[in-house]
């Protein structure tokens, strides 16, 4: 028999789009908080039991919906947010597609009751599972209050889906965040169980982040704010998994105020992450993009959290670009006490005027250390290194730093590496700042050192190697034979001179000044070995950075290599002025602070 075709009764069709917007309680919960918003609601209240299957209850004191509106509110490709074509490319609200209430309504034991401003009463529909009562006058505050109970309870092909009620909960819990992270100017209210949960006030973001992430979230951080003539823009926070107590990742993204998960961003922030995470960590994040909302196209999927960029290459560079920009400034904020915001660390390079940021630029010109070279102009460094004499550096001790420096009145915030007070059990530098106690990794700082003036040489092609005194040779093996001969050019841009005698002795005649004279034999080992890595010469110039790593790793000052008071306020100095001092290469922390509050704690003095 051939089958004729018929329109789908109504409640079906709603409860296929149901299948699409509404998943869980969560994906109601965020429909519904959605519309809170849109309505300019200044607090919202959302009330849960049993992690949203039995309940979600949502309150606002948004603008209400006019009672002649109540029924279409519920119905289906209904929104009060789009009138043409034209508005989906310049989307202002969070809803749009006019599916919200109807897939909800369809799906539960929903009621909607409404009051605006001017109406003596509210209003009230309801909704079984699709079936609608009629509108009865209710009395009410001004606002929305919608319950939605028992969801998918009569459609058991749905309900089976459904997970324990902490797994429900636990995404409820989260999509609130979201929400309530986007919006911190608005109050917002968590209770689960009768119980109250999360109580939050207006606040400003970063309060927000305290309020719903821990403190740790405003110990330190880097503070993001990025304005492109082309009306993109960047702000939020960045963090370093390294400082932070919590192990949870935060990991937010919005756009235009929109939560969303993308590939291009994720891979763009990770991008800009590295060289300064450890393998075993993620990046940590809760940025905001705007964009124009025409070059974006957020009608890719109904729950909206997904995207389409009209020139994500564009967004891709952008993002990693100014990930990696603030991550490299080494300034990270702090709160004090009383939660205003100051700088932290000295490390900073800018400032910013809107919040009370310190200017200081203690960045050295590395550029043109070794641009006159000529041999006979050594002289040693702190280190023990060759530098040239023109170039010597003058120790400088942190009051000579701080008074040398163009600091404006925010002076007594200043808070340097410190002043080195002493080397512990050969490992870490013990340094002492205003408010606390600074201690340094010295080879992962050192390590840090090294590589970015390293990257900055090979960039100027400038990487400046020294002649030996005495040539040493070496065995190595077939395999990295092969890799010098077919690289001896570029092996000196990396600011070695090596030669193969024989067809078997590898004699090395000179390396890179910047590194340390011990164990030579091992630093050609894994610098070749990690050119090995990468085939042909092409490719190592591309892998150049794990190369110089590879260099800056051996080159850096072993443990229990004894070091003056000036060596080490040398060093700290050095790391005030060199980029994305705070990690290692290989991303773990070059230095931890120890704040007098946290030592007085621990002695519980004043207590
Ligand atoms: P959309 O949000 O895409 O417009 P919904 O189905 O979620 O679609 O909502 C339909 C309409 O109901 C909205 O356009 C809005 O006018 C109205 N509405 C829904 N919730 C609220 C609310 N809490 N306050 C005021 N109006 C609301
Ligand atoms: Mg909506």
């Amino acid at each position: 028999m051939l089958p004729r075709i018929h329109r789908l009764e109504n409640n079906l069709v709603n409860r296929i789009a149901a299948g699409e917007v509404v998943e869980r309680p969560a994906s109601a919960l965020k429909e519904l908080v959605e519309n809170s918003i849109d309505a300019h609601a200044t607090k919202i209240i959302v009330e849960l039991i049993d992690g949203g299957i039995k309940l979600i209850k949502i309150i606002d004191n948004g603008y209400g919906i006019h009672k002649d509106d109540l029924e279409l509110a519920v119905d289906r490709h209904t929104t009060s947010k789009l009138e043409k074509e034209d508005d989906l490319y310049s989307i202002a609200t969070l809803g749009f597609r006019g599916e919200g209430l109807a897939s909800i309504a369809s799906i539960s034991d929903f009621t909607l009751s409404s009051k605006i401003k001017d109406a003596e009463y509210g209003y009230k529909i309801s909704s079984n599972y699709g079936i609608l009562s009629q509108i009865m006058p209710t009395p009410m505050n001004n606002g929305t209050v919608i319950e939605v109970r028992n969801i998918y309870h009569t459609i058991p092909a749905r309900k089976k889906f459904l997970k324990a009620e902490t797994t429900e909960y636990g995404h409820c819990k989260s999509i609130f965040e979201r929400l309530a992270l986007s919006n911190p100017q608005i109050n917002f209210e968590l209770k689960h169980n009768q119980k109250e949960i999360l109580n939050l006030k207006e606040q400003s973001l970063l309060l927000r982040i305290q309020s719903l992430f821990g403190d740790s979230y405003t110990k330190s951080f880097f503070e993001v704010l990025e304005n492109q003539a082309n009306g993109l823009s960047l702000s939020g926070y960045l963090y370093h998994p390294s400082y932070l107590e919590s192990n949870k990742t935060v990991q937010q993204f919005y756009i235009n105020g929109r939560f969303v998960r993308d590939k291009v961003i994720q891979n763009a922030i990770k991008q800009g992450f590295s060289g300064v995470l450890h393998h075993e960590h993620q990046p940590c994040y809760i940025l905001f993009l705007e964009i124009n909302p025409g070059d974006i196209d957020i009608n890719v999927h109904p729950t909206k959290n997904e995207v389409r960029f009209k020139d994500s290459g564009q967004i891709h560079g952008f993002i990693s670009g100014v990930v990696k920009k603030y991550l490299s400034n080494n300034s990270f904020a702090t709160t004090s006490e009383n939660n205003s915001l100051f700088t932290n660390s000295i490390l900073s390079k800018e400032i910013d005027r809107s919040t009370t940021k310190i200017a200081i630029s203690p960045k050295k010109d590395y550029k043109n250390q070794y641009q006159l070279v000529d041999n006979t102009k050594f002289t040693k460094n702190w280190l023990n290194r060759d530098v040239l004499s023109e170039d010597k550096k003058v120790l400088i001790t942190p009051e000579i730093f701080i008074n040398s420096k163009n600091v404006d009145n925010h002076s007594d915030q200043l808070i340097l590496l410190g002043c080195a007070i002493g080397q512990l059990n050969g490992v870490y530098i013990l340094s002492q700042v205003k408010d606390g106690l600074i201690i340094v990794d010295i080879h992962a700082a050192h390590e840090r050192i090294l590589l970015e003036q390293l990257k900055e040489d090979w960039i100027n092609n400038n990487i400046f190697s020294q002649s030996l005194l005495l040539p040493i040779s070496m065995h190595i093996s077939d395999e990295l034979q092969e890799v010098v001969i077919n690289n001896i050019e570029l092996i000196k841009k990396f600011g070695f001179e090596l030669e193969l005698q024989n067809g078997l002795e590898l004699v090395i005649k000179s390396i890179p000044a910047l590194l340390g004279k011990e164990d030579i034999e091992k630093l050609i080992l894994d610098t070749i070995n990690e050119m090995s890595k990468y085939g042909n010469t092409n490719k190592i110039v591309q892998h150049y950075e794990y190369v110089l790593s590879a260099m800056a790793c051996h080159g850096a000052i072993k443990a229990n290599h004894q070091l003056s008071v000036e060596e080490m306020n040398s060093l700290l100095r050095d790391m005030e002025g060199t980029s994305r001092a705070s990690y290692c290469n290989h991303g773990r922390p070059t230095w931890f602070k120890i704040t007098m509050n946290e030592l007085n704690g621990m002695f519980m003095r004043g207590k």
